[in-house]
């Protein structure tokens, strides 16, 4: 294993942007970029040892630094939306930018994907990797709490991602960390993902409204078009649903522990990817919203269904749902989550 660094860019404030690059003995490689923490490249080997970029992304700094749906990047503080962009704590209403139909997504107009982080190499004999970190100053995006926060990529020799996210706060918060990689197991470019086949380790998912924001009602994905209990193609029922995917499952699990949330297996390549998480839901989106516009690394345009985001998380809009598991921080507590990300054929 081994890891490299370059630059990669500067942004028009003049800071450096760094590239890193992991690679294993399997010949998988991860590319992160310090600007957003984002994943810009993961070439997997096939079953012929034929190696794909299977991340959607760009080649330069100028193209991340402009309008795309997140590609590869670490999302914050709040993954996923909050209703009307405005949550109470302690008794005291928190307003946050809106930036989607009548709701706060993502982490609001600079959140953690549009910032650069701090980045140090790490070793050790079983992986290889880059720890990011980030402070988000009291007040940021209308978040309370000066908020310090490591997000650590590492790699090993058994092809797993990890991605283990830890925060700090010295006042009440709240905090939903996820990573936004678009995956097509084919390889980016290559045309859409409904012919992949995955299983979702979920039995129910949080209902949404026309806005996608929950109702609050968990529900059972038995019989629906939602129900991946078994692995199925993705696209086989996707027809049945406006726009295809951008569901949170409520991932079957005891505890916190790290467990397989999802498989995704790819029809030609044969590639297949494993994910375990701690967290206790997981949004499975389609790229509804990709219409061909953005062109990718290999000059493709990207269309709806190009990829597939497989995002651990917590519910969305928890701030205002009190029946879901709950995402408040306070100081002297410290947020962890993990989630792996596992290669194989
Ligand atoms: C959301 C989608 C959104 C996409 C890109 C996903 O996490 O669920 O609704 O369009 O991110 O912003």
């Amino acid at each position: 294993m081994n890891i490299g660094k370059e630059l990669f860019g500067k942004t028009p404030a003049g800071t450096e942007v760094m590239l890193y690059t992991l690679r294993n003995r399997q010949n998988l490689t991860v590319k992160i970029i310090t600007y957003g923490g984002i994943i810009t490249g993961l070439q997997a080997p096939d079953k012929e040892g034929k190696t794909a970029d299977v991340v959607l992304g760009f080649n330069t700094l100028e193209e991340y630094l402009g309008e795309h749906p997140y590609f590869g990047a670490i999302v914050g503080r709040y993954a996923n939306r909050i209703a009307g962009g405005r949550f109470m704590l302690n008794g005291t209403e928190y307003k946050l930018a809106i930036n989607e139909e009548k709701c706060h997504l993502h982490g609001g107009n600079t959140g953690f994907d549009k910032v650069v982080w701090d980045a140090e190499e790490i070793k050790s004999d079983k992986w290889v990797g880059v720890r990011m970190s980030y402070l988000s100053k009291d007040g940021e995006e209308g978040y309370p709490g000066n908020l310090r926060v490591t997000v650590t990529y590492q790699l090993n020799n058994q092809s797993e991602l990890a991605v283990e996210y830890e925060a700090v706060t010295d006042k009440p918060t709240i905090i939903n960390l996820t990573n936004h990689s678009y995956f097509n197991l084919n390889g980016e470019g290559s045309g859409d993902i409904l012919g992949h086949e995955i299983m979702i380790n979920a039995g129910k998912y949080t209902v949404v409204d026309e806005n996608l924001l929950p109702t609050g009602e968990i529900a059972p994905v038995k019989g629906l078009p939602l129900d991946f209990t078994a692995a199925q193609v993705i696209g086989a029922r996707i027809g049945e649903l406006k726009g295809g995917y951008d569901h949170n499952y409520v991932l079957n699990k005891e505890e916190d522990d790290l467990s397989l949330a999802a498989w995704v297996r790819a029809p030609k390549s044969k590639r297949v990817m494993q994910v375990f998480t701690t967290q206790p839901g997981m949004q499975f989106y389609t790229s509804n919203f990709l219409d061909g516009t953005l062109k990718g690394k290999s000059g493709k345009p990207y269309g709806k269904h190009a990829a597939f985001c497989l995002e651990t998380q917590h519910f969305p809009d928890s701030p205002n749902q009190e029946s879901f598991p709950s995402t408040i921080l306070n100081p002297g507590e410290t947020y962890r989550q993990k989630t792996i990300f596992k290669f194989s054929v």
